[in-house]
């Protein structure tokens, strides 16, 4: 009798963002991120991050409004999700302290930490950056350029050593990383949006019909007062 195959428990993927606000271009990604992934997760999570690193603080929402938002922006989606849980810690927003705690709390599977590929280029600059291929496998998708090459150079500039093998995931390529881990490149298309742009337009009262959830939109009227105030503003973060 042969052994049953090794049934391992599905993954997670993770979208960390700003979400100021969420938009279809973040909806897009996660629809088909998650659709990509299939039965190798159970569910993909929208995390809005606390106090991001990398970015220009003042515009930015207080977590709760952003968390709230991206919650209506998801509703009805199967297998997406949002998590808190960046609004909870104090101080910036490390995705490396994120993903030890989703390590922590889901010993044994996957994580599937989703980024752009400027982003991707950039993990040196990242709070551990270079560590993160420990904690999580990388789902690649470009922002506006259509080739995997960006891609491939970048996993082989922040770890030499690093090379192409089989992909995993249909229509994907895969660059295996030393000491075990592994990038993707999805090659999704990428919708000209933006939060900024969308910021910019709603402060000049132009339409953003189309552009954010009907809910989203709801949200912006009702806290109308509030995000203008946030959403002039420009101070720096940590
Ligand atoms: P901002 O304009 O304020 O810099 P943003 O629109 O780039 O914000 P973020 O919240 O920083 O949005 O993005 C969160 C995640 O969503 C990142 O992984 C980013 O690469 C991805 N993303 C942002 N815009 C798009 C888009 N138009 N299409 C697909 N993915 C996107």
């Amino acid at each position: 009798m042969h052994d049953a195959p090794e049934q391992r428990p599905p993954g997670r993927a993770l979208l960390g963002g700003s979400f100021n606000p969420p938009h279809i271009g973040h909806l897009r990604l996660a629809i088909e991120v998650r659709e990509a992934l299939g039965a190798l997760v159970d569910t993909l999570v929208l995390i809005p991050c606390g106090t991001p690193p990398h970015k220009r603080a003042g515009s930015l929402l207080p977590f709760a409004l952003r968390a709230e938002m991206t919650r209506a922006a998801v509703r009805g989606l199967p297998g997406i999700s949002v998590s808190e849980e960046e609004g909870e810690r104090q101080g910036c927003s490390y995705t490396w302290d994120t993903l030890t705690r989703y390590r922590e709390a889901l010993p044994g599977r996957i994580l599937y930490f989703v980024i752009g590929t400027p982003d991707f280029a950039l993990l040196h600059t990242w709070h551990r950056g270079r560590e993160l291929p420990r904690l999580c496998q990388f789902i690649v998708v470009a922002r506006g350029e259509q080739t995997h090459e960006p891609f491939a150079q970048a996993a082989r500039t922040l770890w030499p050593g690093a090379r192409s093998v089989a992909p995993v995931l249909p229509d994907s390529r895969c660059m295996a990383l030393p000491g075990g881990g592994m990038a993707h490149y999805l090659p999704l298309p990428w919708l000209a949006v933006s939060a900024s742009r969308i910021r910019e337009r709603w402060l000049r009262r132009q339409n953003v019909d189309f552009l954010i959830p009907r809910a989203v939109d709801e949200l912006l009227r009702i806290r109308h007062a509030e995000v203008a105030e946030h959403w002039k503003g420009d101070g720096m973060s940590c």
